[in-house]
Order: C-alpha cells, then sequence, then structure tokens
C-alpha cells in the first residue's frame, strides 16, 4: 500500500545511518553541513538530477535507481582525479512510494559509498505531485593545480579510453526486451547499464602519476564526449575506429540485427574515462592498466588543424568514416 510517510521518520530511518558518522555531516540535525579541507587542497563538486520515465523507470526499484544516481555522479568525479569525500541528496518524493522502496534506495546508496568511500552529509526532501526525481551533489578533494579538465590537451597527445564502449547501449535494449543476448551474457551487459563502475581509482592514479592533466567521462558516446576535449582543447581528434575497443561478447565482424558499430560508439552511459597523455606515458599507462587490472587503449591522436575542432575517425585504410551522430542529445 503506497503511503504518505513523513519526511522526518524518512531521514532518521533511512538516511541518518548514511552519514557513517561523519563530522561533515553534522548528524543531520543542522541547517548545513560542513567540510574542512587540508590546506594545499581543492573542492571538487558535482550534481545530477534524474527524472522518472526520463532517467530511470519507478519499476526499476530503488536500489538500481539509487546505485545508478550516485554512481553516475562519481564519474564526474573520476573524470576529475578527485578522490570521493561526501555528498547529499535531494528526494522528491510522491505518495506511490512505499517503505520497501526508502529501505531499498538507502542500500542502493550504502552498497556504493561502502565501494568508494564516501559518505552522505546532508540534502532536502520534498514532496512532489507529479514525476519523482532524485539529485546527488558529490563532493571531492584535489591537491591545488592538479584537476584533470577538458581544456588540457596538448598537440600530438595520445588518446586513451578505459575499458569498452557500448556495453551500456546493450544492457539498455535487452532491459527494454530485445533478445539479442540471453543468459551470463545478458547479465553481464545488464549489469554494465545498471551498475556502470566509475573509474575514481584511474582518475585518482592519472593525477598522482603526473601521467595526464585532461580527462572527460564518457556518458554521452564516446564521440561526442572526446568532442568537448576538442572544443575545449582547440584540437582535432584522429582515432581509428578498429582500435575503439568493443566487449569482447560482442564480434565486431557479427553484430546483432538493427546494430551498428556506429551506434555502439556513439551510445553513452559507459562511464568510462577518455584521457590524453603524452606518447612518452604509454609505458606507465599499461603498467597502471594492468595494476588496476582494467582495459586502457590507445584509439588515436590529438592534432592541431586549421579547421574547426572536431572527432574525424579513419577505417583501416585510413580513409574518413562518416557519420552524423557523435551521442545522446539532452
Ligand atoms: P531545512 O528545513 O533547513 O531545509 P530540513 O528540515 O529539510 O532542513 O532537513 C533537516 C536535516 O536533514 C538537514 O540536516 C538536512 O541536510 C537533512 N536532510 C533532509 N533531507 C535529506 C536527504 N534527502 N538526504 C540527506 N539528508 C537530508
Ligand atoms: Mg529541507
Amino acid at each position: 500500500m503506497p503511503k504518505n510517510i513523513a519526511e522526518f521518520s524518512i531521514i532518521d530511518e533511512f538516511f541518518k545511518p548514511l552519514t557513517n558518522g561523519a563530522a561533515a555531516s553534522q548528524n543531520l540535525a543542522d541547517d548545513v553541513a560542513k567540510i574542512s579541507l587540508k590546506q594545499d587542497e581543492e573542492l571538487v563538486v558535482s550534481q545530477d538530477i534524474i527524472v522518472e520515465d526520463v532517467h530511470f523507470l519507478k519499476k526499476d526499484g530503488g536500489f538500481k535507481i539509487a546505485s545508478k544516481l550516485l554512481r553516475t555522479n562519481l564519474s564526474d568525479l573520476a573524470a576529475s582525479g578527485a578522490k570521493p569525500l561526501y555528498y547529499m541528496l535531494g528526494f522528491a518524493k510522491n505518495n506511490t512510494l512505499d517503505k520497501k522502496f526508502y529501505a531499498d534506495f538507502a542500500l542502493g546508496l550504502k552498497d556504493v559509498q561502502d565501494q568508494f568511500k564516501l559518505s552522505l552529509i546532508g540534502g532536502d526532501t520534498v514532496k512532489t505531485s507529479e514525476k519523482l526525481f532524485f539529485s546527488v551533489t558529490i563532493f571531492g578533494s584535489i591537491k591545488k593545480g592538479k584537476i584533470l579538465s577538458r581544456k588540457n590537451a596538448k598537440d600530438g597527445d595520445i588518446i586513451f579510453v578505459s575499458g569498452n564502449i557500448g556495453d551500456a547501449a546493450i544492457g539498455l535494449l535487452l532491459s527494454k526486451g530485445s533478445e539479442i543476448y540471453s543468459g551470463t551474457k545478458k547479465d553481464y551487459f545488464l549489469t554494465k547499464h545498471f551498475f556502470p563502475t566509475p573509474q575514481i581509482k584511474l582518475g585518482q592514479k592519472l593525477v598522482e602519476k603526473d601521467i595526464s592533466r585532461c580527462a572527460i567521462d564518457v556518458s554521452d558516446g564516446l564521440l561526442a564526449d572526446l568532442k568537448h576535449i576538442c572544443q575545449e582543447s582547440n584540437l582535432s581528434a584522429f582515432i581509428n575506429q578498429n582500435d575503439i575497443p568493443i566487449s569482447i561478447q560482442i564480434s565486431k565482424k557479427s553484430l546483432p540485427k538493427n546494430i551498428s558499430l556506429l551506434d555502439l560508439i556513439s551510445a553513452g552511459d559507459d562511464y568510462e574515462l577518455i584521457f590524453t597523455a603524452k606518447k612518452s606515458a604509454e609505458k606507465k599507462i599499461l603498467q597502471l592498466a594492468k595494476s588496476l587490472k582494467i582495459r586502457i587503449t590507445a584509439i588515436g591522436y590529438l592534432k592541431k588543424t586549421t579547421k574547426n575542432p572536431d572527432v574525424i575517425m579513419l577505417d583501416s585504410n585510413d580513409k574518413k568514416i562518416n557519420f552524423s551522430k557523435y551521442g545522446y542529445q539532452h
């Protein structure tokens, strides 16, 4: 039975335990949270909002919805190279939510915050008569002047990407009832869609080891997000389509019906990192991939051109591949 559960019982029962007793939260008993920083550190902040039927379906359940919300917000932090500290939660509820939804939502948050070592320090809870929506604002810290930025790529840099591109898109199709894969393969892609892994460790290591100053996470699509780097750094990207890492679960030669390679590489939601580095850093990067047990692939390079900065994709004969779709449009 749907219930109108009171704001303060929700905060006490479900949100207070997520503070882990962090002093910054002031035990959710004050008007504000309070974050202390070391002298040589900067605070890095990012916010995401998700809306029912646009970013999630209520039938996904509280666990999946909360988990993905925090994971995708963490991915923004990963792209900055910062270390996660805290987050705040905006919660717009309505009368369709029962206690199980809140309990599952809190479990979904707890699962992610335990894995990535951050705590809840505050938020706001409101009632809406319309669709549900939730927001997370995340706070991280980084050494002064070390933040990874889209505008920091340099002429001649190599472009690297972590993990696989397109897994989440396959997972989205499967979640909508597509039968292109079944069994453990299906589970693999659904997990990639509902529970993306933000590349927090990779981001931090790129900073720590002075490998890169430029990164972005793949939220809208590889081509779209790489284009942001191009525009902000005023360089063009030359990438080889054959080098783009597609899951080994998918055969590039025999893609499922109705899916092209371009669909995969212009699809969003993978939350991998694109970063750039000098060619001389390649060995360090391979070692890093090994120690983090992740895939890191070089897909091309950046170069100053006289034309507008753009992404240029080449086939195995170095011929330009024409495409019109870069990625997901908001
Ligand atoms: P205010 O009236 O100043 O907005 P509230 O009564 O909404 O304060 O909140 C009381 C306390 O509970 C605050 O510390 C606030 O940060 C916390 N809080 C409210 N909603 C949430 C939430 N969704 N997640 C975490 N903390 C929350
Ligand atoms: Mg409030």
